[in-house]
């Protein structure tokens, strides 16, 4: 394992220290911060279902709305009016700062939710694992017209295969937003066909039942989304929560911000002033100004010039923080996507092997040893292979964290075969895949977060991981 010497300290910083403790107190006595990924098949709605959320809760002024409506209908459009709430934010940012997701923020009397776009095309789906990765919770919205959920549902559709995602990327708690009921007359049976299937479902995929709710919603006509059901055809029968008051519903989610600091960049670019700029997520500990880190895989010491949240300077920033962090003393040549600001006493490894448990979704060839993949972990995508198949397990449902055996040596009680020729779908596995390029990593008992990832090949989510063990390490330098 590589840990870098610890740079000479240099004369006395001129940052004041918080004491970060009293600080993490102080945040949480006020709104609880959660991150919101919105998922689901394309046109299912989610753009038009999030953005008249927005409208309705009052971050979207009424002249700028009257705006998009003037000028959607002049295109002929009319119906994308809402849509273009978070197009334009998206728009904005992508002229200040280069974020490849969309962020916009909305509070709820509890909370305050930062809300991360994820496309819903097939192209997109990279796109979709790096924010689901970052979400701590997840909306999915589904198409409640005849036909259209079934499309959405059947494999090939996003339905499900962002459910699964959702899930092994560690999403725990879903919010199913039942969109489109405008179209099937607010038939409550309809409603209730979709909730039935798609509770099967996401319980196979591991979602508990008490983690999954429920919401009949039309985005286009903005009903049930914030203040009273004003269409009587839907107040005949439902009497349950709106989607703003389900949302502010979402348990509060436990932050490993008493762990060793790692920021994960998700972007990185040369700023104005001195240094260099990046945007990522703090995943774990906590980070304040003039904190001195090191930064993997290079191996380098850097030392925190600026943070920002939601483009305001801070002093710190905690597990769960999207930042944009201005840092010294490294080449842009030796940072990147994927790189980690870390801790100088316990840095993360950088793996170029290693041993995990996956479980296989919906293969159409079975895996055989040499197969070669596409392993996405966090931000990073890299090219790689599974050198070995170790031992076939118990069959799973396609939920990785339940029933996961303490011990997962060769003689596991929940191995049903050493060194399997081929894995074929829905099974369970202990692999070992090379990395083509070194990933820093962590193990899953180490940081559930930060311990999983997927494996893609030919544009389709074949598995989902965890970290077990590293079993070659390498640096930049080799
Ligand atoms: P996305 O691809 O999931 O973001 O879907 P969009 O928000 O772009 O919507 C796709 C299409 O469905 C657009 O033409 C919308 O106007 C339409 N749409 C969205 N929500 C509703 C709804 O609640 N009812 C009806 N009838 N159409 C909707």
């Amino acid at each position: 394992r590589f840990i870098p010497p610890l740079p000479k300290s240099s004369s006395k910083s001129k940052y004041e220290k918080f004491d970060l403790k009293q600080e993490y107190k102080k945040r949480n006595s006020s709104k609880e911060m959660l991150n919101l990924v919105v998922i689901g098949h394309v046109d299912a709605g989610k753009s038009t279902l999030m953005g008249h959320l927005l409208f309705k809760l009052g971050k979207v002024n009424q002249r700028t709305m009257h705006k998009y409506e003037q000028e959607s209908r002049k295109i002929g459009k009319s119906s994308f009016m809402y849509a273009w709430v978070l197009d334009e934010t998206e728009e904005e940012r992508a002229r200040g700062v280069t974020m490849d997701i969309a962020q916009t923020q909305f509070e709820t009397p509890s909370k305050v939710i930062t809300l991360l776009d994820a496309p819903g095309h097939k192209d997109f789906i990279p796109n979709m694992i790096t924010g689901t990765a970052q979400a701590d919770v997840a909306i999915l919205v589904v198409n409640a017209t005849t036909g259209e959920f079934e499309t959405g549902f059947e494999s090939g559709g996003q339905t499900r295969e962002h459910a699964l995602l959702a899930r092994s990327l560690g999403v725990q708690q879903l919010l199913v937003a039942v969109n489109k009921m405008d179209t099937v007359n607010w038939d409550p049976s309809r409603y209730d066909e979709v909730v039935k299937k798609l509770g099967q479902f996401l319980k196979q995929a591991g979602f508990k039942e008490g983690d999954t709710s429920y919401v009949p919603v039309s985005g286009l006509a903005g009903e049930n989304l914030a203040g009273p059901v004003k269409e009587a055809r839907l107040a005949e029968w439902y009497k349950g929560s709106t989607l703003a008051e389900q949302i502010d519903k979402f348990r509060p989610v436990v932050r490993p911000v008493d762990k060793p600091v790692r920021v994960i960049l998700s972007d990185v670019f040369k700023g104005l002033g001195a240094g260099l700029t990046a945007t990522g997520k703090v995943v774990s500990g906590a980070v304040q100004l003039g904190d001195r880190l090191s930064v993997m895989p290079a191996g380098e010491y850097t030392v925190v010039k600026g943070i920002s949240i939601n483009d305001e300077a801070v002093n710190f920033a905690f597990a769960g923080d999207h930042v944009q962090i201005v840092f010294t003393g490294v080449d842009i040549t030796n940072v990147g996507v994927g790189s980690v600001l870390c801790d100088c006493q316990t840095p993360v490894v950088c793996a170029s092997r290693i041993l995990a448990r996956v479980v296989l979704f919906n293969l159409e060839v079975p895996i055989t040893r040499g197969f070669t993949v596409i392993f996405h972990y966090q931000t990073v995508t890299e090219p790689a292979i599974l050198k070995k198949l170790v031992s076939q397990l118990n069959k799973s449902t396609g939920e990785v964290v339940k029933n996961r055996p303490k011990c997962l040596t060769k003689n596991s009680s929940a191995v049903v075969k050493n060194r399997p020729k081929c894995l074929t779908k829905n099974s369970s596995a202990v692999v070992e895949i090379e990395l083509e390029y070194p990933v820093c990593v962590e193990l899953y008992k180490d940081n559930k977060e930060l311990g999983r990832f997927m494996l893609r090949s030919s544009g389709h989510t074949i598995a989902a991981g965890l970290i077990e063990e590293v079993l070659k390490t390498k640096t930049k330098d080799g």
